[in-house]
């Protein structure tokens, strides 16, 4: 340009006197200099306060989360102890049918339960990783209690199957077990087992589950069938007309194994029944549930 001032005239409305100002060129660009920094520094205020802005809200995103999962973590709590109440629960179960089952030794193991819960969720101490071990400790044990269950009323189950518990056929029972008179020789004889009276060729059924031991003519029953059922019980039935099994045959409870006769040692058409345990006879009568 080539001009080495300006002039700066100040002109006022209300006085006629004007004011001047002779500014150099140095002072010109002296002054658009702080212009250019005055308006760097006011950008820099703005982004600071764009960016402390941004912080805030991360700072509540924060918070909010951190909410979020204090209920996550007041669920878990509430979850994981409705979880002990309900195995608490299963415990008791499991005594009770530890009782059914026979297996009553596990009882004691199963109530040193640790740490059940007992209501008042937000009063208790919060759960620790050390009650989640001892809840899986106590799931463990009870898995294991169950099988234990399972098996002694599996056993049960077959206890009761293999325990002779009906009539062995439809009749009137004439003969009791124990000594007695000899139907034949009128001497006193111990009696093995019962005589029920029935028409000949009324069904003999078998008295339990088992399998037929022997089946055939034995002495003085003539046509017999001995069954042996378990846990050291057998069961004979004798005087048959028919004989329905053989040897080696499984046989149900309620199953025909023969029909009534008068064959062997016999003065009338009857069944002699017998019950033995670990092989003496018993009174068949405490094995007829039916009678
Ligand atoms: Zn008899």
């Amino acid at each position: 340009m080539g001009l080495k001032h300006h002039t700066i005239i100040f002109v006022p409305h209300s006085r006629a006197r004007f004011r001047k100002w002779r500014i150099s060129n140095r002072q010109v660009k002296l002054a658009s200099a702080l212009v250019a920094l005055f308006t760097l520094g006011a950008l820099f205020v703005t982004w600071r306060a764009f960016t402390t802005t941004v912080t805030l809200e991360e700072v509540g995103d924060l918070r909010s989360e951190n909410e979020q999962l204090r209920e996550m973590n007041r669920e878990f709590e509430q979850s994981f102890r409705e979880l002990q109440s309900q195995l608490s629960d299963f415990e008791d179960r499991t005594n009770s049918l530890a009782i059914l089952a026979g297996v009553e030794e596990i009882v004691s193991t199963v109530d040193s339960r640790a740490g059940a819960g007992v209501g008042g969720a937000f009063i208790d101490p919060p759960a620790s990783y050390l009650d989640v071990e001892s809840l899986a400790r106590r799931s463990e044990r009870l898995q294991s209690q169950l099988a234990d269950v399972a098996g002694g009323l599996e056993k049960r189950e077959q206890w009761i199957a293999s325990r002779p518990a009906i009539m062995p056929t439809r009749g009137i029972l004439t003969s009791n077990f124990g000594i007695r008179a000899d139907p034949i020789t009128a001497r006193r004889a111990f009696h093995h087992g019962v005589d029920i009276s029935a028409r000949p060729g009324t069904p003999v059924f078998a008295t339990a589950d088992g399998v037929v031991l022997r089946a055939g003519r034995i002495g003085s029953l003539g046509r017999a069938v001995y069954l042996s059922h378990r846990f050291g019980v057998t069961t004979r039935y004798g005087h048959l007309s028919k004989i329905e099994v053989e040897p080696g045959a499984t046989v149900k409870r309620g199953d025909v194994i023969g029909y009534v006769g008068n064959s062997g040692r016999a003065t009338g058409y009857h069944l002699h029944y017998e019950v033995r345990e670990a092989g003496d006879s018993k009174d068949p009568r405490m094995f007829m549930v039916d009678r």
